[in-house]
């Protein structure tokens, strides 16, 4: 019989394309041939690129255009997120027509599915046209999965459009999110306040929504961290898979303590002369803090943060991207001498942090985060309480679940400085012993559902089954 093939095609940005790499690697591993799929642009921009091939010598990557001019910005604002579904479906129809052909030659294993990211929409469009199976992967939590496939049922109770301005308004009726469904913490498209029928808002639903026609839909999370939502979000889809935390899952299959091979896959240079700056700090007294990969802020919001945390009188190693800077303020906007890269009296700053390394040194004793998905589970893995200060996307529902269900961290509740000092204080302080003990708890479920017979470990199974199943 035939090696089954797998192509894995993540949304060219660093918190998807780093689980969908580990996910490439675990299939890999598990017998599969897998082809990851990136934009040409993506890999340029991957530090290590070279290194990652040798890495992973059993995956197959391979490249398309993302059908972009290479000066184009491909941010948040330049529209690249809607724009890719029209300007890279060719490029990707016209790769899997070329790989048909390769394989009638014989050179690999006709594919057998696709697991697209579920953000990458004509992925699915594409494959339905050629007639292939496909799962979906969802590279952020149950909780704001289920809200993006409670939108129907909220339109169905009124609840949108929105008739106020109340954005911590609590939406008790969809199932599994009893109080996690601030109106604020919906998908952003729904912050819109469109009338249900706005075409726009339609076609979006569409797109998203979309992923219930394919085979199953695979989430990097685990089941102890989302009892609540799991099972009714499970309920939307032919099969469900929790297969997470992938970096951990791979980190313990190939990986040890000193070699944490997930957090290779990066699409910026880590500065690692901030780890020999941890290695001389003392147990646990230094409060990481970045705010992912996609967050902008003014210059004014960043200094107001950089009092804070000087007045907290806390340590800290601060990540600040040189493209965090809003661009309203000016191109040739001069960076403060605060927010420089470099150690400064108390703390050091750096562009890109080995994230999962900072996280893992006994130096570090809480993480301030803008409570992206993939943060949050790298910090439940390193058993690090979180400060949330959410911005954007599901970043404001996983605020709630780490804050008010999980109890593994605290909101910022207010952007100022003496509140950021007072929720630093508290977290390094005195409430650093409870949520320790709840962090502790959730990462030793992270841990059994990866090891032998864990619920993560269990589902990759059945997902790799699953996959051989399918006949091509
Ligand atoms: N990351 C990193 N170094 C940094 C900042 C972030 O390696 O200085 C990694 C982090 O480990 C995580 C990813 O970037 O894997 C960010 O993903 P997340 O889902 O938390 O945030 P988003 O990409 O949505 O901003």
């Amino acid at each position: 019989m035939e090696q089954p093939h797998v192509i894995v095609h993540p949304l060219p940005v660093q918190g998807h394309i780093k689980p969908m790499l580990c996910l490439a690697q675990l299939l890999s591993e598990a017998g599969l041939y897998t082809t990851f799929l990136i934009t040409h642009h993506a890999q340029k921009r991957m530090a290590n690129f070279p290194a990652l091939t040798t890495q992973f010598p059993n995956i197959h990557f391979e490249f398309i255009s993302d059908g972009f001019p290479d000066d184009h910005p491909r941010d948040v604002n330049s529209g690249f997120f809607s724009d890719i579904k029209i300007k890279t479906k060719p490029h990707f129809k016209q790769f899997l027509l070329s790989l048909k052909k390769k394989s009638e030659n014989g050179f690999s294993p006709p594919v057998t599915c696709i697991i697209a990211d579920g953000y990458v929409v004509y992925s699915f469009e594409v494959a339905e046209e050629l007639r292939l199976p496909t799962f979906t992967f969802v590279s952020h939590g149950a909780c704001f999965l289920q809200a993006y496939h409670s939108i129907p049922l909220l339109i169905q109770q009124c609840h949108l459009p929105f008739r106020d301005d109340n954005i911590n308004y609590q939406i008790q009726c969809v199932p599994g999110l009893e109080g996690l469904l601030r109106r604020k913490n919906l998908p952003p498209v729904c912050l819109l306040n469109l009338e249900a029928d706005n075409p726009s808002f339609q076609e979006h639903l569409k797109d998203i929504l979309g992923m219930k026609r394919s085979s199953g839909v695979i989430i990097n999370t685990f089941n102890d961290l989302e009892v609540q939502c799991l099972p009714h979000v499970a309920t939307h889809f032919q099969k469900f898979y929790t297969v997470g935390p992938l970096h951990a899952f791979l980190n313990s299959k190939i990986g040890n303590d000193s070699h944490l091979v997930a957090s290779h896959a990066s699409l910026w240079k880590a500065e690692k002369k901030c780890i020999a700056w941890l290695d001389s700090q003392p147990l646990r007294s230094v409060l990481y803090v970045s705010f992912g990969t996609l967050a902008r802020r003014s210059i004014s919001q960043l200094l107001e943060f950089w009092h804070g945390l000087v007045d907290s009188g806390h340590r800290f190693l601060w990540v600040v991207r040189p493209d965090v800077i809003l661009e309203e303020e000016g191109e040739n906007v001069i960076i403060p001498e605060q927010l420089q890269v470099g150690a400064k009296e108390n703390g050091y700053i750096v562009d890109w942090a080995p994230q999962e390394q900072v996280l893992a040194h006994n130096a570090v004793g809480g993480f301030l985060t803008h409570c992206g998905w993939n943060s949050i589970l790298e910090s439940i893995i390193a058993r690090i309480p979180m400060i949330c200060w959410p911005h954007t996307n599901d970043q404001n529902i996983n605020t709630d679940l780490v804050c008010k269900v999980l109890k593994i961290g605290i909101e910022l509740e207010a952007f100022n400085r003496s509140s950021v000092k007072s929720t630093v204080e508290t977290l390094m302080g005195s409430k650093r012993k409870a949520l320790q003990k709840s962090v502790d708890k959730f990462a030793n479920c992270a841990q059994d559902g990866i090891g032998h017979g864990g619920s993560s470990n269990h589902n990759l199974e059945m997902l790799v089954t699953d996959i051989k199943k399918i006949k091509t």
